[in-house]
């Protein structure tokens, strides 16, 4: 097996590169679309146009696909744990050199502030070291057969190909957490990264071949949903589908992939409860709520958009937090000093201005925000006033539909049953906070709400350690933890007959 080759002065420190030329990776090449089409990224702080991506047809995805099969079928489908774990460690050198252009790069792609992206390649390397560990350490298991002279067990193998298609909120991140198992388990993988943030990827593909991989292990198409994404979803070659994005997109991937039985993963949309007790630590709350609903300009799928408030304390806390959200600085995402960032398209813009619109027409009340940012030096950026809304219900459209943007909704409730009731009667079910300080209270809430993740006294805690997934609509399987692992495996049985017992 051989890798191929790495792009001239694809390593460019302190400055966006944005007339580099990035090329799709098919079978460890760096080609064009075959027809040479593009299509462009668009900065969110600026409005402006940089940096271009190359546009892959269905014939692009078909060679990429095949290419994947080929190095599983005759190579990497057989490699040893050794060689897959070495490899993942080249990467996570690599991504740990370039952390701070794979940091700028996507803050450009989607507008978040540096001061989120810019951790991303020590998150990715943290991953893919954890995973070259696994990698050596994937067993079967074997027990005493209940058969005579029997003797049985269990192998865990590589599914195949696998197809990943991310979308542009944490484009490297969410990358991470299907490519670095998917290749720990013996996988080769093409990647469809969203047409918003294409170009993150398309470097993280060039490590990959810097790394080392041999070539087709690892192949990236960017592209639209349609032709590109569908024409991965629809490949038969390809053997499952690793997919994080909405609920909507899921579900019909979920159906094309049923017609083949490909095997799937989501990670899908959420409408996550966070509930504050009147024995909170009123201050850390507001804290909590804001670290909720405004990281990412509330742009991540465990966003805390639902905020259930106790009755007894609502007033008070309702005068904290707007005190504290007043306070907030919308600014330039590469400033240190700046709190909240534009929203990641004109698009996105759109989506969450008619949200808000929505809500106001549903009786709601802004206790702030509201509305597009004013400020005359925000113009060309798309940001969006920090919103939270009053005088909500949990049948409100603005409490049951994803905004994916810093637009939260009130809810007052009584009693633990009736904050329970409320947390759970929606369709999502990915995570969900607590704050009590109380313990036997926290206890006693812990299992009633249902979802993959659930926080005390905190929001938006995560460790590569432990397993990430919804509940209900929220999704399908596990990321990060060994279970990620144990997604891109099939689990085969084992039977040796020592006692020559065949009849027929
Ligand atoms: P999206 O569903 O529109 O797109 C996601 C990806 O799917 C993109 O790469 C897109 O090009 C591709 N795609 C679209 N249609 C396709 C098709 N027919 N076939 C194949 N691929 C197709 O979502 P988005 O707007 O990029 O992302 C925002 C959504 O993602 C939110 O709803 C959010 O909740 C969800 N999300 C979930 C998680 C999670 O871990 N649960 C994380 C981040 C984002």
């Amino acid at each position: 097996m051989t890798s191929g080759t790495v792009v001239e002065g694809s390593v460019w420190v302190g400055e966006l590169a944005s007339d580099r030329p990035y090329k799709l990776l098919i079978d460890g090449e760096f080609v064009d679309a075959e027809d040479g089409q593009t299509f462009q990224c668009e900065y969110p702080f600026t409005g402006e146009l940089w940096g271009q991506a190359p546009l892959a047809s269905a014939g692009d995805v078909d060679r990429a696909v095949r290419a994947a099969r080929r190095a599983f079928d005759y190579g990497w489908g057989q490699s040893k744990p050794i060689e897959r774990a070495t490899l993942l460690r080249r990467l996570r050198d690599l991504v740990i050199r370039d952390a701070e252009n794979l940091g700028l790069l996507q803050v450009h792609e989607n507008g978040k502030l540096l001061s989120e992206m810019g951790q991303t390649g020590f998150g990715l390397a943290r991953l893919a070291d954890f995973m070259a560990g696994l990698a050596e350490s994937t067993h079967g298991y074997t027990s005493p057969s209940n058969l005579d002279k029997m003797v049985s067990y269990t192998l865990r193998e590589p599914i195949g190909v696998v197809a990943a298609i991310t979308p542009w909120n944490s484009p490297l991140g969410l990358l991470a957490w299907k490519l670095f198992p998917a290749l720990a388990a013996g996988n080769t993988i093409v990647i469809k990264p969203s047409e918003v943030t294409p170009l993150s990827t398309l470097r993280l593909g060039e490590l990959c071949v810097e790394a080392g991989f041999p070539r087709g292990v690892v192949n990236v198409v960017t592209g639209y949903g349609n032709p590109t994404g569908a024409a991965l979803v629809e490949h038969p070659l390809v053997d499952k589908i690793a997919f994080t994005g909405s609920t909507a997109t899921g579900q019909a991937i979920a159906k094309v992939a049923a017609g083949r039985t490909a095997r799937v993963s989501l990670e899908l949309g959420g409408k996550s409860p966070n509930i504050i007790f009147d024995d909170a630590d009123l201050d850390l709350a507001v804290g909590g709520v804001m670290a909720g609903i405004f990281s990412a300009s509330g742009q991540t799928c465990m966003a805390g958009s639902r905020i259930l408030v106790q009755r007894s304390i609502s007033d008070e806390f309702f005068d904290r937090l707007a005190t504290r959200i007043n306070a907030l600085k919308l600014g330039d995402p590469l400033d240190s000093s700046s709190q909240i960032s534009p929203v990641a398209s004109r698009a996105q813009l759109a989506k969450v201005l008619s949200y808000i619109d929505i809500a106001k027409n549903e009786g709601a009340e802004a206790l702030t925000g509201g509305g597009r940012a004013d400020a005359p030096e925000l113009a060309n950026g798309f940001f969006v006033k920090p919103t939270i809304f009053l005088n909500v219900t949990n049948d409100a459209r603005i409490a049951r539909e994803e905004v994916f943007g810093p637009v939260g909704a009130v809810i007052r409730f009584d009693d633990e049953d009736d904050a329970a009731r409320i947390a759970n009667d929606t369709i999502y079910g990915l995570a969900g906070a607590i704050w009590t300080e109380n313990l036997r209270r926290a206890h006693r809430m812990i299992p009633r709400v249902r979802g993959g993740t659930i926080w005390v006294n905190n929001y938006r805690i995560g460790e590569y350690t432990r397993p990430f997934g919804g509940f209900k609509q929220s999704g399908l399987g596990r990321e990060q933890g060994i279970d990620a692992l144990h997604e891109y495996t099939e689990n085969k049985s084992v039977f040796i007959d020592l006692g020559n017992q065949m009849r027929f």
